[in-house]
């Protein structure tokens, strides 16, 4: 089943036309990624179904529902959460402090037959719980900002984790780690999307992080859909191999 459907999806910036009728959708279950070159719209994408910036024209479909116009608010609501490039936590306070407020966030954003110390409770133990998927038990009650750069993004996840996402976003999960920080972030990321139950859809540069990581690809050309499918057939396509002049295989 979609759990997230685009149609014909377009944003213009003036002259400049950034998403041009994209049309894809992401199945539950699935770890899909967007690739493309750089300006090929994969930033303007990822902000369209997020909900920072409004489409030109298409729409947006989450879960059979229409939320095109949705703010990103209630896009989150809905159980969407993403991650960011630039890592958007709060330094002094602990890793688990951290997992608990991200989890709380979205607590407020819902009802629950919950009162009190209990809703608390619930918060912090699903804090800790994507904590342990994450492989960040042992530094939980490190100050987040004192914690390795890699360390810093999968607490990054594990706080969009946290929000037990329908369907979790991730815009460049690798970006600026070094080579030994990737390799770490994509065992963990790999062995938590192994671990099923998870709806992913991933931006990412870094064609060995996306071909370890995603069962199916995306790719965009100057906003375009140029290839769509597992990651061994997109790879052949010609146009992907021309679209990234001379290839990456
Ligand atoms: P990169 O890999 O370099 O981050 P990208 O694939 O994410 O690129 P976008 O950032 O989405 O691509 O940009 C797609 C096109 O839209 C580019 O030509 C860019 O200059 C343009 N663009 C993006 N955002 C805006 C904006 N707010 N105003 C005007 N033009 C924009």
């Amino acid at each position: 089943m979609a759990l997230l459907e685009l149609q014909d999806l377009t944003k213009r910036y003036g002259g400049i036309l950034a998403v041009d009728q994209v049309t894809m959708t992401v199945e539950t279950g699935e770890v899909r990624a967007i690739i493309g070159p750089n300006g090929a719209g994969k930033t303007s994408l990822f902000h369209l179904i997020t909900g920072v910036v409004k489409p030109t024209e298409g729409n947006v479909i989450f879960d059979g529902q229409h939320v095109t116009t949705m703010p990103a608010f209630g896009r989150c609501q809905l159980g969407m959460s993403r991650t960011f490039q630039i890592t958007a936590l709060f330094p002094e306070m602990s890793a688990r402090e951290n997992t608990k407020l991200a989890a709380q966030a979205r607590d407020k954003q819902r009802w629950r037959p919950l009162g009190g110390g209990a809703v608390f409770a619930e918060a912090a133990r699903r804090g800790d719980a994507a904590l342990e998927r994450l492989g960040l038990t042992h530094v939980a009650e490190r100050p987040a900002g004192l914690l390795s750069h890699g360390d810093q993004r999968l607490l990054d996840v594990a706080m969009a984790l946290a929000q037990q996402p329908r369907l979790l976003l991730m815009d460049e999960p690798t970006q600026g780690l070094s080579v030994e920080e990737t390799a770490q972030a994509v065992e963990v990321l790999g062995g938590l999307f192994a671990s099923g139950g998870l709806t992913v859809l991933l931006v990412e540069h870094d064609m060995e992080v996306v071909f370890r990581l995603a069962q199916k690809i995306t790719v965009l050309h100057r906003g375009a859909v140029i290839a769509d499918g597992e990651p061994e057939t997109v790879k052949a396509d010609p146009a992907v191999q021309s679209a990234y002049l001379g290839g990456y295989a």
